[in-house]
């Protein structure tokens, strides 16, 4: 198994966890881009927004409203967050297996870099 999420998923690679419920997993990001960044994934290895099909509607609506939540939880929500979620080359994705980011903690930029 080559996919580093699913292995921080499996327990098999250390991550700060902070999440876990619904088949979905949240960590925080090795590489912090703003004073709080999360990375959400769903324990379903899918490698692309692309590979999504219309099986999978539980899945995102569970990554979605596990960031949600996280962002309450982390004392986001009032004064605002955003939610990355990139895909393939043009899209800045590093890590082929789905995940939404979570940003907070500072005023964020648009348009995006
Ligand atoms: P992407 O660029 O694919 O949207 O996001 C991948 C994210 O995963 C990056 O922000 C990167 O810092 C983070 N990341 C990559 N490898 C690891 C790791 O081993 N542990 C953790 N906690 N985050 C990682
Ligand atoms: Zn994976």
């Amino acid at each position: 198994m080559e996919c580093i999420f699913c292995k921080i998923a499996d327990r098999k690679m250390p991550a700060k966890i902070i999440y876990d419920k619904n088949g979905v997993i949240a960590f925080h990001d090795i590489a912090p881009q703003a004073p709080t960044h999360v990375v959400v994934i769903p324990k379903k290895h899918i490698a692309t927004l692309n590979d999504l099909t219309g099986e999978d509607v539980e899945v995102a609506g569970r990554l979605v409203l596990a960031a949600k939540e996280l962002a309450a939880q982390l004392g986001l929500a009032d004064q605002g967050y955003r939610l990355v979620l990139n895909c393939n080359n043009d899209g800045g994705q590093t890590v082929f297996h789905i995940h939404c980011h979570v940003l907070g903690g500072r005023r964020m930029m648009w348009p995006p870099g």
